[in-house]
């Protein structure tokens, strides 16, 4: 069944051996926490808390402004310095609060508490992932509670558990499932009733054969549990390309994978599925990857919300003098830094760092037409041709050329030989297309 295998892709290096191996370990709590209040896809959550404000440990700070939106919580006890606009490694500045830990990590009331999940509804537990905060934790941060609401008229029959971790340098997720993997298959199970499927695979690239093996061993005692080997090739892991791989569907154009069926969702928010549900508790915190040559010590540390990108690498041995590049996310989809004042969101999956002679120098000359971005386009998008429409300004011919449909995987701009800006370029045409559609009311 895993033998499908989607149209394009590409096979960068992976390097994920320098953390591989390395367990989960715990970050020391820092001097001080930035929580954002956009974190999710969607509306930003409305902020509750003021410079001054005491706080405890899981309480909400900004709370949820529509349905497509989730709240925020305090990732620990202590005091409320300052609200203010600070960097947010998806890009711009953000509206955060800055809470100075008390050391006493004290939980609000209600929450950090072990719950009887078998009389639960689907309901009842989807307003406990809702109120928990949960979004999508392979980077996409889509409100979980959505993704768990199909409309009238569209049924879910399989679960996809999102263990692929395509992303190079990555590997968050194989030590999650490495390490927890009963926990995640009861948060799976939750997503499971609350949509009553009873298929559930569980999908891994095949370089990661020992969380394949203990998924599979886990899985024994689950009926309708399944875990698939994925050939290795990027963008296993997107969703469109997983399904495709995994059930033979195809998500028509601008469709999703309801249409076909199918909820996807990271197995690490299959985790926090199980801490929200089990034991009331918020998402404080997450896995993430710190690595490359830029650290002496590269590791898989379980972080705070809010925990500064220069607290994080500095956990590792801080940055090598020659560092010229720090990315949250893998180097495929992720975004470079511009300061290490960034802090740890719910997407933030890894913290990768390159040094001077890893980091090809931009350039941008012409488009050669040499087709090889046409052939790595898992979405059969024609790369070049988008390119050059959108250089020149021509944004209705991009939107005609299906631009809306590019998932901003890279593969097109890792292979070009004239190394052009094309995943830049097609972020910047799909912001022109939304102005667009939303002038045109
Ligand atoms: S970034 Fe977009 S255009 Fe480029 S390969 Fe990926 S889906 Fe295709
Ligand atoms: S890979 Fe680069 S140079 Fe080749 S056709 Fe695509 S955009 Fe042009």
């Amino acid at each position: 069944m895993s033998g499908r295998h989607f149209f394009g892709g590409v096979h960068p290096e992976y390097h994920k051996e320098m953390t591989a191996g390395k367990a989960i370990e715990a970050m020391p709590m820092p001097e001080k926490l930035v929580v954002h209040f956009a974190q999710n896809i969607g509306s930003m959550p409305t902020p509750l808390v003021k410079r001054g404000d005491q706080v405890k440990k899981g309480q909400v700070i900004a709370e949820a402004s529509g349905f497509v939106s989730v709240p925020v919580h305090a990732p620990t006890s202590g005091k409320v310095e300052a609200v203010d606009m600070f960097p947010n490694p998806v890009g711009a500045e953000t509206l955060a609060a800055v809470i100075a830990p008390d050391g006493e990590d004290a939980w609000a009331e209600g929450l950090n508490v072990e719950q009887d999940t078998d009389s639960m509804n689907g309901d009842q537990i989807k307003g406990l992932i809702r109120d928990a905060g949960l979004v999508g934790m392979g980077g996409a941060t889509f409100p979980t509670h959505v993704k768990l609401s199909p409309p009238e008229g569209k049924s879910i029959d399989t679960l996809i558990l999102n263990g692929a971790e395509c992303e190079p340098y990555l590997t968050a997720d194989h030590r999650l499932m490495l390490e927890h993997p009963a926990e995640i298959l009861e948060g799976a199970s939750f997503f499971a009733r609350v949509l009553d499927v009873k298929r559930v695979i569980v999908a891994i690239e095949k370089n990661k054969p020992d969380a394949i093996e203990k998924m599979k061993k886990a899985v024994e005692v689950k009926e309708g549990y399944s875990v698939e080997a994925l050939d290795v090739v990027y963008p296993q892991g997107a969703e469109k390309q997983l399904i495709f791989a995994l059930t033979g569907r195809r998500v028509p154009a601008g469709g999703l994978p309801m249409d076909v069926n199918v909820l996807v969702q990271n197995v690490g928010t299959a985790f926090a599925a199980y801490e929200a549900v089990r034991f009331k508790r918020p998402l404080l915190e997450r896995v993430v990857t710190v690595t490359g040559n830029g650290v002496a010590e590269p590791k898989n540390i379980r972080a705070r919300i809010g925990t500064r990108f220069e607290d994080m690498i500095d956990r590792c041995g801080g940055l090598a003098e020659d560092t010229v590049k720090v990315i949250s996310g893998g180097p495929m989809m992720g975004v470079a830094q511009y300061s290490l004042d960034a802090a740890v969101t719910k997407g933030t999956s890894g913290i990768v760092t390159l040094r001077k002679d890893e980091v090809v120098q931009f350039v941008s000359d012409p488009c050669i037409r040499c087709g090889r971005c046409v052939e790595a386009c898992p979405m059969r998008l024609n790369p070049s041709a988008l390119s050059i429409f959108i250089e020149m300004c021509h944004f209705e011919d991009a939107a005609e050329y299906h631009v809306t449909d590019c998932i901003e995987c890279g593969s097109c701009a890792y292979v070009c030989p004239s190394q052009r800006p094309l995943v830049h370029h097609f972020r910047r045409a799909k912001a022109e297309i939304r102005k667009m559609s939303r002038k045109a009311g």
